[in-house]
């Protein structure tokens, strides 16, 4: 089935569109808008920010723009991919083969093909050869729900043994997941595996991303045009404080005063979606209040020369404030960011991390020096702008079961639902998870009965 046929009405909607509120203007939020218009629905999508595309916007920096956070896409992105060709900009997709180095022990190592994983220092051969048999292994498991039942910990060391989990895999998931390290299931990891196994074409060989020319920025133009012209009502600056019932439908309240509409799907974070809906249940307040989100600090700067030429450096040294380096201009043309070099350093961490409250001058402060210590000779006059963006409900960890305590997206209030990233399940977080679940949950919404006493329009 499609998307677009997915998103084809209920027959008793067929002849009685209803008036539909989003709130959250990002991927999610937007998709489901564009499934539920082409439904025949009449939507709205009410948004906080000055502008749509949410963790996907582009900001500038300097005199580049754009992502506020660093995006790539795979050729495993098959829901991405078929909006893209919707949008018409499938076409434009540049694929490029990139490199990734493991920071560690103070120093960088190659991690490309199988020869590098045996160059690895701080893992014997054994350790090695259980390494590469369990990514290999994870990467073949298709349903990873299973392995909500065990802890990332449990898994890993029954897979590549205690020296490994130790040296390697531990200090990946701390520098993923600060705190939260213990309470992520091995279904977090398994996902993680698994998507970025699926960016290298014939097994360890070549790793390989793609990106459109202008980026996410360009993505939500198209996008946003199609919802313009289609009448979609796009509202920006309009931060939702509340959603209630009155007889036959629901209100939904901004500063800009409360508009009466027959359905409310809400995509934000699980903790700003509490806030704003009312008429939950106990149960289902409490199981939404119990999704343990990852947050992000993340800065961006411009170099006038390449750092190491690896797109993804990943760094398990404790001494370093950031989890990754991203070189996106290893990936992205240079000509597309005006001869700049575009680099990343972001900072996963737990929500409530005090970390996400600091001065973006002392993130500067504690980042620059570290990162030049990790690529000595760079210079700081080689650096020509820093900005810092953050956020804190990124994504839900997969704890355990987790699954089995998701709250339902149909709320105990009628005709309001609760559709967010948390609701990704056997897969991690990413673009092309987000309009899956957008597409699927689409069908979900447009099956559900009307509520008692909504007038047709
Ligand atoms: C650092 C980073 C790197 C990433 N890399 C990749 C990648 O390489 N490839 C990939 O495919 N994906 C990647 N992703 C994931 C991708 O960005 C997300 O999957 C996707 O953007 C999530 O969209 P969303 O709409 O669910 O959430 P969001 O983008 O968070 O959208 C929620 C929206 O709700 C709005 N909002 C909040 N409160 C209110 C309110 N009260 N009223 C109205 N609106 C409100 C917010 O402003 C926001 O715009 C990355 C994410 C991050 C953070």
């Amino acid at each position: 089935m499609t998307a677009r046929e997915a998103a084809q009405p209920a027959p008793d909607m067929a002849e009685a569109p209803c008036r539909w509120a989003v709130v959250g203007g990002g991927m999610l939020g937007l998709t489901l808008a564009l499934r539920l218009h082409q439904a025949g629905q009449r939507v709205t999508v009410f948004e906080a920010a000055p502008s749509f595309g949410g963790l996907a916007s582009a900001w500038r920096v300097g005199d580049v723009v754009w992502d506020r956070y660093y995006h790539v896409i795979m050729q495993t992105d098959a829901r991405l991919r078929s909006l893209l060709t919707e949008l018409g900009l499938e076409r434009d997709i540049r694929w490029e083969v990139t490199r990734t180095n493991f920071y560690t022990g103070r120093s960088m190592h190659p991690l490309n093909n199988v020869f590098d994983y045996l160059r690895l220092p701080t893992l014997g051969p054994l350790d090695k050869a259980r390494l590469a048999a369990t990514i290999l292994y994870a990467s073949r498991i298709e349903d990873g729900r299973p392995l909500e039942k065990l802890s990332a910990a449990a898994w890993l060391t029954r897979l590549s043994g205690e020296a490994t989990y130790r040296n390697l895999w531990q200090p990946l998931l701390r520098s993923k997941l600060g705190s939260n390290e213990s309470k992520a299931s091995a279904a977090y990891i398994w996902s993680v595996i698994r998507r970025f196994y699926g960016a290298r074409q014939g097994g360890m060989q070549k790793e390989m991303f793609g990106y459109v020319p202008g980026g996410y920025g360009r993505i939500l133009e198209a996008l946003l045009q199609r919802l313009e012209a289609a009448g979609v009502t796009l509202q920006v600056n309009a931060p939702v404080t509340s959603v209630g019932p009155v007889p036959g439908g629901l209100t939904v309240k901004t500063g800009e005063g409360v508009q009466r509409f027959d359905r409310v799907v809400n995509t934000c974070a699980a903790p700003i979606a509490l806030q704003a809906c009312e008429g939950l249940s106990a149960d289902e307040r409490a199981r939404h209040a119990a999704i343990k989100y990852q947050g992000i600090v993340c800065a961006s700067l411009l170099l006038t020369r390449p750092l190491g030429g690896a797109y993804l450096t990943y760094i398990t040294d404790e001494s370093i404030p950031f989890t990754t380096v991203i070189e996106m201009t290893s990936l992205v043309d240079r000509a597309l960011t005006g001869g700049k070099h575009l680099v990343y350093l972001p900072r996963y961490l737990p929500a409530d991390d005090p970390l996400l409250d600091v001065a973006d001058d002392e993130i500067e402060a504690r980042f620059l020096p570290a990162l030049m210590r990790m690529f000595p000779d760079l210079k700081r006059d080689e650096i020509t702008a820093f900005k810092v963006t953050r956020t804190r409900h990124v994504l839900a960890l997969s704890t355990l079961d987790y699954s089995d305590r998701l709250p339902p997206m149909a709320t105990a209030l009628p005709g309001l639902f609760i559709v967010n990233s948390a609701q990704i399940v056997n897969a991690s977080l990413s673009v092309n998870e987000t309009v899956n679940l957008a597409n699927e949950a689409a069908a979900m919404l447009l099956s559900q009965p009307a509520v008692a006493g909504a007038a047709a329009r």
